[in-house]
């Protein structure tokens, strides 16, 4: 996996672009993640709450009807089988591992929709730190299930008044926050973007992914797949299993991001975006012709976030990645094949690559693809409800 230069870019993208009152808590971050990310003991104890708590490794299923329906080979990586039900508890478990060797005993996080906050104040629980949850006043109206979730776990979710209400400014006051109480205070952020380290520590966190798909797939078929498919929110379920296959130049990625409503009012930061800044980082952000961050739309409330990963901006412009936009509507009808055809209910997330597979088969018939499936669909069943009875 390549490694950011000293200054925290990937080719041109990433960066901290913080106020320097912050450089103090990214330079400790920085030295501390690279002495735990050689340490033996470090490495030994993720790996035990890995397998013990989050229940890895995940197994990697051929979809033997959907591969016959779409005339393909498709693998699912079943992060959805994991406690939590999504592929976020993973970073949540190293990074809490490193605020608990950092001598931290507070975490703060964002959260949109409330899977990363629920996934923080999971891990908070297990390793006994406090926990204070940003969330925009209206996302905690739209999601009252996993404001109660938090709650249960013992996390206090603090309202965000302030902007559009939403995960952006849920963000910016976790940093505010983190500037003031950094002493004692940890940032668990959810995603592959934010400041250099982030990306690279949330990576390599999300990697395990990606590793254990390829030699699975070696196992199994003794060859590497064509493709690799995953969706594209801040980056992280779909960075954890490509970046493994890096220097497999000819295993292609695909990252499908949330095509929303239309061009306009959609999450899809690399097609439709321009380059930025956001929360720290150089990358493609969505923007209004003055250069504001837009309004963003998604029907899966884990895709719906105006920038992306840098890493993944960097993919794209070496082309190492392909990146393309899937529909609400489009994820929709992904959630319900792969219902249909495999009894396996996936988060609105991960429809939206499971939809891509639908379109691949026409250009490449017959390929070996992984998909990975980054969450379970219980959470958005209400959701789903709504639009199918929309229809009728
Ligand atoms: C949060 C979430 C995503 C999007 O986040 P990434 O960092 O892009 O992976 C995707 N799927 C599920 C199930 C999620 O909860």
């Amino acid at each position: 996996m390549p490694l950011p230069n000293k200054k925290g870019y990937f080719g041109a993208f990433g960066g901290k672009f913080m106020p320097e009152t912050l450089f103090p808590c990214l330079h400790e971050l920085d030295s501390f993640y690279d002495k735990a990310r050689k340490d033996n003991a470090f490495k030994k104890e993720f790996q035990f709450y890995l397998k013990n708590y989050a229940g890895r490794p995940t197994i990697l299923y051929f979809a033997k009807n959907l591969s016959k329906h779409l005339g393909m080979k498709i693998y699912l990586k079943r992060e959805d089988l994991l406690h939590t039900g999504a592929h976020k508890i993973n970073n949540s478990l190293g990074q809490a591992l490193l605020a608990h060797s950092m001598g931290k005993k507070r975490i703060i996080a964002e959260t949109g929709a409330g899977q990363h906050g629920v996934s923080a104040a999971t891990v908070a629980r297990l390793f006994n730190l406090k926990c204070d949850v940003y969330m925009g006043e209206e996302d905690i109206a739209r999601q009252r299930m996993n404001v109660f979730r938090m709650k249960i776990l013992g996390a206090n979710v603090i309202a965000v008044k302030s902007g559009s209400k939403t995960l952006k400014d849920a963000c910016n006051e976790a940093m505010r926050d983190w500037v003031t109480n950094v002493r004692n205070t940890y940032y668990l952020i959810g995603s592959t973007f934010g400041p250099h380290p982030y990306p690279m520590i949330v990576r390599d966190f999300q990697s395990v992914i990606g590793k254990e798909a390829r030699a699975q797939i070696l196992r199994e078929k003794n060859r590497l797949p064509h493709f690799l498919l995953a969706c594209v929110g801040g980056g992280s379920n779909s960075m954890g299993l490509f970046a493994p296959f890096f220097k497999d130049r000819k295993v292609k990625f695909i990252g499908v991001e949330a095509g929303g409503m239309n061009k306009n009012l959609n999450s899809a930061s690399i097609s439709y975006g321009a380059v930025g800044v956001l929360h720290g980082a150089k990358t493609y952000v969505l923007q209004d012709r003055f250069g504001q961050v837009k309004a963003t739309h998604s029907i899966a409330a884990g895709l719906d976030y105006p920038g992306v990963g840098p890493e993944h901006s960097f993919y794209k412009n070496s082309k190492r990645s392909e990146y393309v936009a899937v529909k609400d509507k489009e994820a929709l009808e992904g959630f319900k094949m792969l219902s249909e055809l495999e009894g396996i209910i996936p988060a609105l997330e991960s429809a939206h690559a499971i939809y891509y597979l639908k379109k691949l088969a026409k250009r490449a018939r017959n390929a070996l693809v992984v998909v990975c499936l980054s969450g379970r669909g219980d959470k958005d069943l209400e959701i789903v409800q709504q639009c199918t009875d929309d229809h009728r």
